[in-house]
């Protein structure tokens, strides 16, 4: 008689094995030894292009001496700190090692075999590896083809038994945003029995008219729900690890509370956010700076697609990135940028294999993406789209 033999494979939950892993992309370094670049730029993880505030600095080389101790398991000064900045009780708010924390505390919380998840489509890796972990079944409502969000299917989605609804606006990857009669109209066709996830990383980039403002119209619902956001895209500090979640009430955040490790947000993090979080100059320089570099990108990649030789395509964003068709097949688009020392994010996802994502940075960067871009769409043709 055979057995088959015991493996960590076969002890692994079945929901596990069959998990994708996220893709996180390469890193600057392992461009530079791989291709043997002297210089590489990163526009693939949408972080910021001027880094944090000079504060974040001072407040982590004044608080090196603290390091032997561990961290407020409640961060009460930076929950205080966000509070004061959204004008919320702290007892609703919940922070994480990034917002992803958040979002794996929200699944364990929530989510079981068989429950059903309504998410976007593109969408963010994470809104769908962390509910399948659980079980969960995942169901993405595509964009329109003008690439926005189809609140129609949205709300006939939800017509059927839905646990948790997650999903982004700006949306990554495309940059789409719901307006607050669309949001309103997306909440008020979720039953009774779903939890509604609003993960706003790019919130700071998108306020405006055309932006719904998530608490006010989530306020109305008398329901339970959370907006998600984070310190790693408009406050510079990725490398730091902090996000954090306000929640309609503290019975959420205590439920949070007893799914996370103890100590999630570490000593440094808890000092850096609290100095980035209260320097509001530098957040709104950052924001400026990034919606002007954004306009002179898309003006030049209208520009490259006026030319039409190749099919390329973009939407507006009202992120920190665009969403690029580039009409072939992305992932050999992102190797060829590569080997030029640039490292974009091809989107894998069935329907969008043509598209890459790409990070708004500072022009010289935007520059040498475009020149490369073009080089790679033309080899021989020796097209050359003006200002580039
Ligand atoms: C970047 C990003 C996050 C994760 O941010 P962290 O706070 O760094 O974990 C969450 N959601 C979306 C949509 C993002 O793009």
């Amino acid at each position: 008689m055979t057995s088959r033999p015991v493996t960590a494979r076969t002890l692994s939950r079945p929901e596990v094995r069959v998990l994708p892993q996220y893709n996180a992309g390469a890193t600057e370094s392992a461009v530079r030894a791989k291709f043997g670049l002297a210089q590489v730029v990163k526009l693939a993880s949408n972080e910021s292009c001027l880094g944090p505030s000079d504060s974040v600095g001072d407040a982590l080389r004044a608080s090196v001496g603290e390091i032997h101790r561990y961290p407020d398991p409640n961060c009460t000064a930076l929950r205080g700190e966000i509070g004061k900045l959204v004008g919320i009780d702290p007892a609703c708010v919940i922070v994480g090692n990034g917002s992803e924390d958040i979002i794996e505390m929200l699944c364990k919380a929530f989510l079981g075999p068989g429950d059903r998840l309504l998410t976007l489509a593109p969408s963010f890796g994470l809104h769908e590896i962390f509910p399948a972990m659980m079980g969960a079944t995942v169901e993405k409502i595509p964009v329109t083809s003008d690439r926005e969000f189809d609140v129609p299917a949205w709300c006939a989605a939800l017509s059927r038994p839905t646990k948790m609804v997650m999903f982004s606006t700006p949306s990554n990857p495309v940059g789409c945003v719901l307006n607050g009669p669309q949001l309103r109209a997306i909440c008020e066709a979720s039953p009774p029995e779903t939890l509604l996830v609003v993960d706003e990383a790019y919130y700071e980039y998108a306020r405006g008219p055309e932006y719904a403002d998530s608490m006010a119209v989530l306020a109305e619902q008398h329901r339970p729900w959370i907006v998600l956001r984070t310190l790693s895209k408009a406050y510079g500090l990725a490398g730091l690890r902090v996000g954090y979640g306000l929640a309609s009430d503290p019975d959420l955040v205590s439920l949070l509370d007893r799914v996370r490790t103890p100590f999630n947000v570490n000593t440094f993090a808890q000092i850096g956010a609290v100095a980035a979080l209260r320097d509001t100059l530098h957040l709104h320089a950052v924001v400026s700076a990034t919606r002007r570099e954004r306009q002179v990108f898309r003006a030049r990649l209208a520009e490259l697609e006026r030319l039409n030789a190749w099919g390329i395509r973009h939407s507006p964003s009202h992120g920190n990135f665009l969403f690029v068709d580039t009409g072939r097949n992305a992932r050999a688009i992102a190797l060829d940028l590569m080997k030029r020392g640039i490292i974009v994010k091809p989107w894998a996802e069935p329907g969008y294999e043509s598209f890459i994502r790409v990070t708004v940075g500072p022009r010289e960067a935007n520059n040498r993406f475009l020149t490369a871009l073009t080089e790679i769409l033309s080899p021989a043709a020796g097209v050359r789209p003006a200002g580039i």
